[in-house]
């Protein structure tokens, strides 16, 4: 029987440990403090932001919120992020993507400080990644990692293929995998033989965006999948990239969707949030 990976049950236990965490921090004074800034009202963008503070408010950190209307300018934002970027009481600074159309997510990534980016996506904290030095790590590559190794999961030697190369997702990924030692594969929507290179994998990471799209012939028997994927069927029901029902009985561990990738992705803003201080 394969093993169902519980990332409810893995990213709770993150959470109390980052709340013993703070009460300590607290105790010697040090308060932590995170900024999310949303434009606009997209409503799945609500349901994050609202989460993430529900987040903040279990572990003991203070939340700032700025829900700023969908016509705020470029510059307004910018202006934002430089106040918060200098107040000492933020430890951290979150901003909600998407962004309206009109403006420059990458150029407003670019201008959150470094050492408060607790998303893990300005540039520095993608190269410190590369180069293997300590810095934020993009959160929902990083819950996959803890997924792994407390599911007692190594991920030394293994073949690992990784499918999708965004920013956020599969090329964080893959640097994560081959800080652990195993030995990374990166597929793309140009990759020929996919099916194939995916056969290949002791562990395949499936985020493409594309409901079920992996059936059982991209699985090798036993292998440990990790579904990043999250969609809404025609039943309004969730589901994942992996077509989980015909997958499971050929692999020897998998995420469910929902309930493994995703609440691991605050856990690890959390635990972010926490470093920051820290830091
Ligand atoms: P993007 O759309 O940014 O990237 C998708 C990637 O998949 C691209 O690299 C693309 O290739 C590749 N791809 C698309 N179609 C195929 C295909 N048929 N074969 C091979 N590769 C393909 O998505 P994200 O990385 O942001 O997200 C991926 C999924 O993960 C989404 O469903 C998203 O909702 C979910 N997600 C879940 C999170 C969570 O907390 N659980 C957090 C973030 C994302 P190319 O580069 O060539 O275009």
């Amino acid at each position: 029987m394969a093993v169902k990976i519980d990332g409810k049950m893995i990213s709770a236990q993150i959470k109390d440990e980052l709340k013993e965490k703070v009460a300590a921090l607290k105790a010697e004074g040090k308060e932590i403090t995170l900024a999310v800034v949303q434009v606009g009202n997209d409503p799945a963008s609500t349901v994050y932001v609202g989460n993430k503070k529900k987040a903040c408010a279990y572990i003991g950190i203070r939340s700032l919120a700025y829900e700023l209307p969908e016509e705020t300018t470029e510059d307004e934002l910018l202006d934002l992020i430089q106040t918060l970027n200098q107040r000492k009481d933020v430890n951290g600074i979150l901003v909600q993507l998407p962004l309206p159309d009109h403006i420059r997510e990458d150029l407003v990534i670019r201008a959150i400080d470094p050492k408060k980016d607790v998303d893990g996506f300005h540039p520095q904290s993608v190269g410190m990644l590369s180069i293997g030095e300590k810095g934020f790590v993009s959160c929902t590559p990083a819950g996959i990692i803890q997924l792994l190794k407390r599911s007692g999961i190594e991920i030394e030697g293994k073949e690992c293929v990784v499918v999708g190369r965004s920013n956020i997702v599969g090329k964080p990924m893959a640097m994560l995998l081959l800080r652990e030692n195993g030995t990374v594969t990166v597929c793309h929507s140009r990759t020929r033989n996919l099916k194939e290179v995916c056969r290949r994998a002791d562990i395949l990471v499936a985020a493409i965006g594309k409901p079920k799209f992996f059936n059982h012939e991209y699985i090798k028997e036993g292998a440990v999948v990790i579904d990043v994927g999250i969609h809404r069927n025609e039943n309004n029901k969730l589901c994942g990239d992996v077509d989980y029902d015909d997958v499971y009985p050929h692999v020897s561990a998998i995420t469910p969707v929902p309930g493994g990738v995703g609440p691991m992705t605050i856990a690890m803003l959390m635990y972010n949030c926490v470093q920051a201080a820290e830091m």
